[in-house]
């Protein structure tokens, strides 16, 4: 059944970690290491069953290949999940346990925070092993990667104007930004310094508040943002805000946000394509973050992390170009451009973890 999944998922490896006395149960899953080892978060959730476990860290490891071939990255895909309740659950042998499962596996995984899982458990986990990124600062981190992450949105953005507009006048638009918090602020923040109009919504009035005061943002209800008169919905809040309700009030005719899973199924990004609203495909935009972690594997460096968003503007031009020349819908047109990347690096027939070595030269503060 298990082996049944992974033909069709194409994954290479799914270890499962138990430990008993300290409460783990864990999975890792390894999708695919042809340009490097596999980088994704960890992930900590109350699962109500263990097949919903491995369906979500399949489904994540998955997501984490293309994110990773895409951003051009020499890294490959993978996503553990640790089974367990992140308000009640958490303790240090937990995490250092993990850790010892993540050691095991000789640096063909790269760990890093997901959802339920913050700097503080890294550091544990970093006690067990140097396969993790995200640590904090003191330890060669790469920090908060929202700004980043903010910053390549704009990229993306730019790219997205010019094939839909042939100008990349950031101002000269009107913006719908859903959801203003780390991602979202900061990239309301970029389009007020480059003048846009900019209408926004989220649940938090305080934040709202905060657009409207510092950078003279319109204030819009929580259901208005699909319907305002804007050129761009930006989704920087939750995923499946691209529905078959939201998609026919939209006047934007571009898609480009931080949010992501932003369509809800693959039917919404074919209708989305037929309207002729341009869609840029969210795992392209919002590569920051991993762009940003990944650093921390050759010894981090803002400068480089800021050189390398900008690559994200490259990356979307391509998705466009392989649109255009396959026919196809851009969200299509991205996993395309992933695994044709994967395809052509995997025929140089790179060793295995080549990478791995270079965590040697971290230097493991006392901690
Ligand atoms: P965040 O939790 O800081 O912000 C999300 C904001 O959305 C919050 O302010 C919340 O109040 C608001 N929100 C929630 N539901 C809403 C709704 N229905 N309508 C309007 N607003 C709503 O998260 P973040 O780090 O800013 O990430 C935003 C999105 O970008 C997420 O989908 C995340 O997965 C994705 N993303 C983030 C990063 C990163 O570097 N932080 C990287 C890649 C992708």
């Amino acid at each position: 059944m298990i082996f049944e999944t992974l033909d069709t998922t194409g994954h290479e490896q799914v270890v499962f970690c138990h430990n008993k006395d300290a409460g783990l149960k864990a999975i890792i899953a390894i999708h695919n290491t042809v340009l490097g080892p596999a980088l994704g978060g960890t992930r900590m959730w109350p699962y109500p069953t263990e097949a919903d476990a491995l369906k979500d860290v399949l489904r994540l490891s998955r997501g984490m290949t293309y994110k990773n071939a895409v951003a051009g990255l020499n890294i490959g895909g993978g996503k553990a999940v640790i089974i367990g309740d992140p308000a009640t659950d958490k303790s240090e042998a937990l995490f250092r346990a993990f850790g010892q499962f993540v050691e095991s596996l000789g640096g063909r995984y790269i760990t890093a925070e997901d959802v339920g899982i913050d700097v503080n458990d890294m550091e544990y986990v970093y006690r067990e092993t140097e396969y993790v990124t995200g640590v904090h600062q003191v330890h060669g981190g790469s920090g908060d990667p929202s700004p980043f992450t903010a910053y390549g949105t704009l990229q993306g953005l730019m790219a997205t104007l010019n094939r839909k507009y042939g100008d990349e006048e950031v101002g000269k638009y009107s913006y719908a930004v859903q959801g203003l918090g780390h991602v979202g602020m900061e990239f309301v923040k970029l389009l007020k310094e480059r003048g846009a109009k900019i209408f926004v919504t989220d649940i938090n009035k305080q934040l709202v508040d905060k657009a409207v005061s510092e950078y003279g943002a319109e204030a819009v209800g929580l259901e208005e943002i699909y319907d305002v008169a804007a050129d761009v919905y930006s989704p920087c809040a939750l995923g499946g805000t691209i529905n078959e309700q939201t998609l026919p009030r939209l006047k934007a005719q571009v898609i480009c946000g931080a949010a992501n899973n932003q369509l809800a199924n693959n039917a919404i990004g074919d209708e989305v394509e037929k309207r002729g609203i341009l869609y840029a495909p969210d795992y392209a935009v919002n590569a920051g973050g991993v762009m940003n972690v990944s650093l921390e594997i050759d010894g981090y460096n803002r400068e480089r992390a800021m050189r390398m968003m900008r690559t994200i503007y490259h990356n979307l031009a391509r998705i466009y170009e392989i649109s255009e020349r396959d026919g196809v819908p851009t969200y299509m047109a991205a996993d395309r451009l992933a695994e044709e990347r994967i395809i052509a690096i995997g025929k140089l027939k790179l060793p295995l973890g080549r990478t791995a070595p270079r965590f040697q030269g971290r230097i493991r503060g006392n901690h």
